[in-house]
């Protein structure tokens, strides 16, 4: 059975079930029908995990041991993201695809059974809890060997519409409070497989950071009535010292207080609260600014950058007008042979240190020459 469902800019979703019940949904923007069926042997699903309070923070912990048998850097023969060729059976049934979406084979986090809650915070004596969520893979492109910054335009979109879809079906989950797509890339951030990928997590609680930039908004508005991000992104215009790219809808720059050697913030010149708001020019928008500041990273050094690409939107449920959606990249590469690790005080203190100014990588990020 294929359900098809079609999206915005002419893109159709078309949605397969795979042989050990999980589904995968192809985004296509020429008409293809999908019909390969999933060849592998039915297989059992994982577990779910538990959430534990680290009641010392008041902060939710995912336990999920069933993750440490996941294939770890296969060769790329063996590469479960590329499509299926003759009897290689991977992820993808079909022989082809553009962009897909599948649930994670070993998920942190997963559909709960029916009557979930998160249990209320009380310290010790908190309960854990099933770690309901959802965790899903997100196949940027068939090539193996490329990465995000290789995409076409037309590419870029296909993925953008893809996030979005995600956001909107995710954000009708009772069980889902904050949809997060993100993209690692380099072995030096964890990356375990080397194929051009993503992951969304949909969680069912607010990650600790996602409750502070929320409670720091409350307390702006509260004190002046405005948007906090959206006078953060008012300062950096009028400084102009640290942007690195924009066009007519969006803006990117090196925030004021970085704490990476080279992090990027990337927003909508019209704030929403997240993807699923974008408007379509702002939609096919994104793609020339995302492929600069990538092509500037690379450049920069002149090896392809370690990254983490994170997208920040509004929770589901709260705080919608003082969150805004904004995608975050932050690099751990200081120098050409110089990581910046995560050392005492920005692990154990949580306070970050940062030996470069906001300033100077941005410059650095505005001085490469961008070939054609
Ligand atoms: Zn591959």
């Amino acid at each position: 059975m294929t359900h098809s469902h079609p999206l915005s800019n002419g893109i159709i979703r078309n949605d397969r079930t795979m042989s050990d019940g999980r589904t995968i949904r192809y985004y296509d923007t020429q008409g293809q029908t999908r019909t390969a069926a999933d060849q592998r042997p039915q297989e059992d699903q994982p577990g779910i995990g538990e959430l534990r309070l680290d009641s010392l923070v008041n902060e939710w912990v995912a336990i999920a041991p069933h993750r440490q048998g996941r294939v770890f850097l296969p060769p790329k023969e063996l590469c479960p993201l590329c499509p299926t060729v003759g009897d290689l059976l991977t992820e993808i049934p079909d022989s082809t695809y553009e962009v897909v979406v599948f649930d994670n084979r070993a998920p942190s986090l997963r559909a709960p059974g029916d009557g979930w809650e998160l249990p209320d915070r009380l310290g010790p004596q908190t309960p854990n809890a099933p770690a309901a969520g959802k965790c899903e893979v997100v196949c940027f492109t068939s090539e193996h060997g490329n990465s995000f910054a290789d995409l076409s335009e037309h590419q870029v979109r296909t993925v953008l519409e893809a996030w979005r879809d995600r956001t909107r079906e995710l954000s009708q989950l009772d069980f889902i409070e904050q949809i997060f797509p993100f993209e690692n890339r380099g072995e030096e951030v964890g990356v375990t497989l080397s194929h051009p990928h993503g992951q969304i997590y949909a969680y069912s609680f607010l990650p600790s950071r996602v409750e502070r930039m929320l409670s720091a908004a409350q307390k702006y508005r509260e004190d002046t009535g405005r948007v906090l991000f959206d006078d953060l992104v008012a300062r950096e215009i009028k400084d102009e010292v640290r942007i690195i790219a924009r066009n007519e809808h969006w803006i990117a720059f090196t925030p004021y207080a970085a704490r990476y050697p080279f992090e990027i913030h990337v927003t909508p010149l019209v704030p929403v609260a997240d993807m699923t708001e974008l408007s379509p020019a702002a939609c096919d928008a994104f793609a020339s600014v995302a492929l600069e500041v990538l092509k500037r990273l690379d450049a920069v050094f002149g090896i392809p950058m370690a990254y983490i690409a994170a997208w920040h939107q509004a929770p589901v449920r709260q705080g919608r007008d003082l969150l805004r959606l904004h995608w975050q990249i932050t690099c751990i590469r200081r120098a050409p042979g110089k990581l910046k690790y995560l050392a005492g005080s920005e692990s154990a203190m949580g306070a970050f240190i940062m030996d470069m100014k906001p300033e100077q990588s941005a410059q650095q990020l505005r001085d490469v020459v961008l070939g054609s």
